[in-house]
């Protein structure tokens, strides 16, 4: 977890040691050893929107050639892609909570020892370690061990992605849930991730080499029923300033607005900290709370007002009463995506008028995403290669 500083400044810096060897991640990014050297480690930064991906990808841009950068951008993409993808098909989401908690009330033979790391494989047993540990893993590894516990250790993928949901710093619904149901075969119908020990014995530089221990002839797992496809809310990008008394409330899914908000606009109040309304492990929801606050106060300095942490009690009481201190006429909120804290909203609604926004990058990217990966990457890509899509 030390490796991490949930920051604004930890992010920037991250992204500024990473840019000028951005090229070389197309030769170095599979391999998974001990330190990574060839990924960017900007996960947990870029999900809570520390840094934005337009920064991230306009960073790398300035610096090379878009062709020499073409597949780290492309990667950012997937992030994208999921999310638009969800966004689309929330019932995929409610699914899965609801499974998780089904699933939760039965025993399952294996489970525990999966999630300590005590199941007698050792490259798994490592890399469960490590993510209780550290709250991150390679993207190799997370791929290896989804496939792990869904084809040999046969248990069920849902608890998996809850797993590493309560664990991961980056922890995201659409890139976690969708990743894991990718794993399975069902993202794909029919072509699921088959984990192989030669695989991981090149891509860990002989550190693991599991012969004989995966499954490596298991078929995908069997389709679920499809979900209604919904319509992208309409949410605008832009916001003007009509003078109004207003506070902004900061959700951990976005804690850069000021890279949102007009440089002129006005803000009379900050409030965030409410805790994550789905279970996660203290780490991960330290690290959270931390990179709340610290946003919470830059921005009040920003913005010459008053930030309020908000991390105990009732979260309707808590905003009404901050609501009401500062007199605000409105409160302006940047858009969860489709996960616990858009449920949360919709279930227990601000108690105050709300103005809503939402990211010129998701609003441009996510209508792309409708489809498959690869007509969400031709289209996407051109744009961010003629930097249409500019704003952050
Ligand atoms: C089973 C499974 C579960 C996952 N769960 C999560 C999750 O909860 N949260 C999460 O942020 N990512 C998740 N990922 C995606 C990916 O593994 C991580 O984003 C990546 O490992 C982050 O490390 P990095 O920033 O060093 O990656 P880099 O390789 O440096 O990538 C740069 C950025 O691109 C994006 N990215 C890269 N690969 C992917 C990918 N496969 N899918 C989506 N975005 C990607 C991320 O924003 C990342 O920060 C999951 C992947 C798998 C296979």
């Amino acid at each position: 977890v030390n490796r991490f500083t949930p920051s604004r400044q930890a992010a920037l810096d991250r992204l500024n040691q990473f840019v000028p060897h951005a090229a070389e991640y197309t030769f170095n990014r599979n391999f998974a050893d001990e330190r990574c050297p060839g990924v960017s480690g900007l996960s947990p930064y870029i999900r809570h929107r520390l840094v934005s991906e337009a920064e991230v990808c306009r960073a790398v841009l300035d610096r090379h050639r878009f062709e020499a950068v073409e597949k780290f951008i492309q990667e950012v993409c997937w992030r994208t892609y999921w999310k638009g993808w969800l966004e689309m098909r929330p019932g995929i989401w409610d699914r899965y909570v609801e499974d998780c908690r089904r699933l939760r009330q039965q025993s399952h033979v294996g489970l525990a020892e999966a999630e300590a790391g005590q199941t007698g494989l050792e490259c798994y047993d490592h890399w469960a370690q490590e993510l209780i540990e550290n709250g991150y893993l390679h993207n190799h590894v997370r791929m290896w061990f989804a496939s792990i516990w869904i084809f040999t250790l046969k248990l069920p993928w849902q608890l998996g992605a809850d797993f590493f949901y309560r664990h991961l710093l980056d922890a995201d619904p659409a890139s976690n849930t969708l990743s894991w149901r990718w794993v399975a075969g069902l993202h794909t119908p029919g072509k699921h991730y088959l984990a192989r020990a030669e695989n991981i014995r090149k891509f860990t530089g002989g550190h693991f080499n599991p012969h004989g221990q995966l499954n490596e002839s298991a078929s995908p797992l069997p389709q679920e029923s499809p979900v209604p496809v919904v319509p992208l809310p309409d949410i605008p990008s832009t916001l003007d300033d009509d003078g109004r008394r207003r506070g902004l409330l900061l959700f951990a899914e976005d804690l850069s607005p000021e890279s949102v908000l007009p440089p002129s606009f006005t803000i009379q109040g900050i409030a965030g900290g409410l805790s994550e309304p789905f279970s996660r492990e203290k780490g991960p929801e330290d690290f959270t709370g931390a990179a709340i606050a610290e946003s919470g106060k830059r921005l009040a300095g920003r913005f010459g007002c008053e930030f309020t942490p908000l991390f105990n009690g009732n979260r309707q009481e808590a905003l009404k009463d901050w609501a009401a201190r500062g007199g605000f006429e409105e409160i302006i909120i940047i858009q969860p995506h489709t996960g616990p804290w858009k449920t949360a909203l919709e279930t227990s609604p601000i108690p105050c008028p709300v103005r809503r926004i939402r990211r010129s990058w998701d609003s441009g990217l996510f209508p792309f995403a409708s489809r498959g990966y690869f007509h969400f990457k031709k289209q996407g890509l051109q744009r961010i290669h003629e930097r249409s899509i500019s704003r952050p």
